[in-house]
């Protein structure tokens, strides 16, 4: 939902060049000069899928940060697992001996997105949350067949909070993509991948303001 304006207008797709001078801001938006950067991409190797693929994950690795608007006061240490859709009145109605089927891609090497049974202790969570203020905040929503307006209202808080929590992670494996994915490849090639990437993360800061605006 986007209510205020319209920003794809803001939106500049790349204008990729072959040559540049050697000290100027590359053409990809990364940042750095061009000499060290894209003039120098297609003679890098490029990275095998399953090195990528891990190092996208070590990259999206984040410790967590509490979201509630007192934080870091009074946090009870770092962020937990916390339950995007709630344990007691959720999960566990559908879950079979404590585990719940998940989409979760987590096999680098046969790439598959098959289902797995996954504890619910750690199904659909993100670090968003330390316990103490999970624990006072999301009280409410815990409350069992009592649908209140109040517990309606926290979930899509912490619904919206969850993915805040995704795009904080996605921009920086985005912006890890930006400066490996294109290794060893041609010119047009590495044109091509950049206008991809430079969409996604785009639109990820879109979503990623827009959620952070609705939070608040
Ligand atoms: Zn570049
Ligand atoms: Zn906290």
């Amino acid at each position: 939902m986007y209510v205020s304006g319209s920003p794809f207008r803001e939106y500049k797709p790349l204008q990729p060049v072959r040559e540049m001078r050697r000290n100027e801001f590359c053409w990809c938006t990364s940042g750095k000069k061009w000499k060290r950067c894209h003039a120098i991409r297609e003679h890098q190797v490029q990275l095998p899928l399953p090195v990528l693929h891990s190092k996208f994950y070590n990259e999206a690795k984040v410790t967590g940060i509490c979201f509630h608007p007192d934080a870091p006061e009074k946090c009870s240490g770092g962020a937990i697992r916390a339950h995007t859709i709630q344990k007691r009145t959720g999960l566990l109605e559908i879950a079979e001996n404590g585990h719940v089927l998940s989409g979760r891609n987590s096999n680098p090497r046969t790439n598959t997105d098959d289902l797995q049974l996954i504890g619910i202790n750690s199904a659909s969570t993100f670090r968003g949350f330390c316990s103490f203020h999970d624990t006072i905040t999301f009280r409410a929503a815990e409350i069992i067949n009592n649908p209140t307006k109040l517990a309606a209202f926290l979930l899509s808080y912490r619904a919206s909070c969850y993915e805040i929590y995704m795009k904080q992670v996605a921009l920086p494996t985005l912006r890890f993509l930006r400066d490996n994915l294109d290794a060893g490849r041609s010119f047009d090639e590495q044109a091509e991948i950049q206008q991809e990437l430079n969409a996604a993360i785009f639109s990820m800061k879109l979503g990623f303001g827009e959620h952070s605006r609705l939070k608040v």
